[in-house]
């Protein structure tokens, strides 16, 4: 999408730009760092259950890989165009950076609506997809991971694809199942990481969760976990939503009761006993904590204003447009960024990544203890960056992530 006359991509650059000029990147390195390293946009013949053919576009991008493998997830959205691929692609960059993981970043998506499509169709759609980009991802090279519209399912569809032509290599994709080699914590680990990243703000500011009455758009993989997290906190969820729309209730929600009506195919709006609220209202609550868990731009320059959240936590990417988080700024609301709050899938896909390599599986204790340690960590160094130079804590999370990726393209004689 392309709002307020900017692509995703260019939209990211904007904060790119501001990050770069705090910490006086050079031309070049500025001119490598906001263009893509590979692109492969290809074509994705899907035979539907009926007999027609759909023919969709699947892209693979590779934004920078100085220093590691290229990491990120595949989106299957009607939004996820080139644009949109490239401007999540540069995200993981900083992303993998900012966590200290030795990843690049990536993006994949395929631009189809996947509701109502049959596993059996969604199947022929992933591996088609995975042949058409698999002389460009592996091991060692670019590992995949489950995004919007994508899950465990759809990556063992990829490591299967994949392992027909490469021999068996589980650790070519991440967020599998447990039983193909996932990590117990994976699937919940965005999620869950979105809350260590707020338990640390809590702390830095005096805050007990048990005070925080939160609101969560998407009810997904990112949001439901965070909800659940959350709740086992102690904090109030009083609104949350999906695609079909939302509910609210002042006093909190029960977590676990939404989370019922969803895996089992429903929606949130079906759990009884709460106000409707629709997801633009839901923006605009009054509430301590806004956590976007859906889509992107959903915050953009004419809602900013009316968002009465004290700290927003991105757990989306890219869900606040540059003018959109200009107005929030000046507002004085608090920006905890995508490439910090909902690193933990990325941290979670690592210690996947690693485990299979060495064969070896950790306990889920170990692995959300490494997981809130790592998520902390990364908040310890943004906030401070921040308060150092005065500035955002976006605008310090990207200088983090730039800084570092500039270092290891420049030791590698990049450029
Ligand atoms: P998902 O497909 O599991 O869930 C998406 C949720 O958003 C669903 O509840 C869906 O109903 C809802 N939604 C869709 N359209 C909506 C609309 N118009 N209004 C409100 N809600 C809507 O996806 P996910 O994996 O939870 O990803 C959500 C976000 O988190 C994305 O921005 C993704 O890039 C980001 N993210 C995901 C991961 C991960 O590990 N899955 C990691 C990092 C970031």
């Amino acid at each position: 999408m392309a709002r307020e006359g900017l692509t995703a991509f260019e939209a990211v650059n904007v904060y790119f730009g501001e990050a770069a000029q705090l910490i006086n990147l050079d031309d070049e390195m500025h001119a490598v760092l906001t263009s893509t390293y590979r692109e492969i946009s290809g074509q994705i013949p899907v035979r539907l259950d009926s007999g027609e053919l759909l023919v969709v576009r699947g892209y693979r991008v590779q934004h920078n890989g100085a220093r590691g493998p290229y990491k990120g997830g595949v989106r299957y959205h009607p939004a996820a165009d080139l644009e949109e691929v490239r401007a999540l692609a540069s995200l993981m960059t900083w992303k993998t950076a900012l966590l200290d993981v030795p990843f690049g970043g990536a993006k994949g998506g395929i631009e189809v609506d996947p509701t109502g499509m049959s596993q059996g169709e969604l199947q022929r759609m992933t591996r088609r997809f995975t042949a058409a980009i698999s002389h460009v991802i592996g091991v060692y090279r670019d590992i995949p991971a489950p995004d919007m519209n994508t899950n465990a399912q759809t990556m063992a569809w990829m490591m299967d694809t994949f392992g027909a032509r490469a021999g068996h290599s589980p650790a070519c994709v991440t967020g599998k199942p447990v039983a193909l080699g996932g990590a117990p914590g994976r699937e919940q680990a965005t999620g869950r990481g979105v809350i260590y990243v707020l338990e640390a703000y809590a702390r830095e500011h005096g805050l007990a969760m048990s005070e925080l009455r939160l609101v969560v758009q998407g009810f997904g993989n990112v949001g439901s976990w965070a909800a659940l997290e959350a709740e086992s906190l102690g904090c109030r969820i009083i609104a949350a939503s999906d695609r079909f729309g939302g509910v609210y209730h002042e006093p909190g929600l029960d977590v676990s009761k939404l989370v019922d009506a969803v895996r089992t195919g429903g929606s949130v709006i079906e759990v009884t006993g709460y106000d409707a609220i629709s997801n633009e209202e839901l923006l605009e609550v009054d509430c301590d904590v806004l956590i976007p868990a859906a889509l992107d731009e959903v915050v953009h320059s004419n809602n900013a204003d009316r968002v009465r959240a004290g700290v927003i936590v991105e757990a989306a990417n890219y869900p606040i447009t540059p003018l959109g988080d200009k107005i929030l700024g000046d507002r004085g609301i608090v920006v905890i960024p995508d490439i910090l709050a909902n690193a933990g899938g990325v941290t979670g896909s690592y210690f996947e990544w690693t485990q299979n390599i060495q064969q070896f599986t950790w306990k889920e204790s170990r692995f959300n203890e490494e997981l809130r340690d790592k998520m902390q960590v990364a908040y310890a160094h943004t906030s401070a960056m921040a308060a150092d130079k005065g500035c955002t804590m976006r605008q310090a999370a990207f200088a983090i992530g730039i800084q570092r990726v500039a270092e290891a393209a420049r030791l590698r004689g990049y450029i």
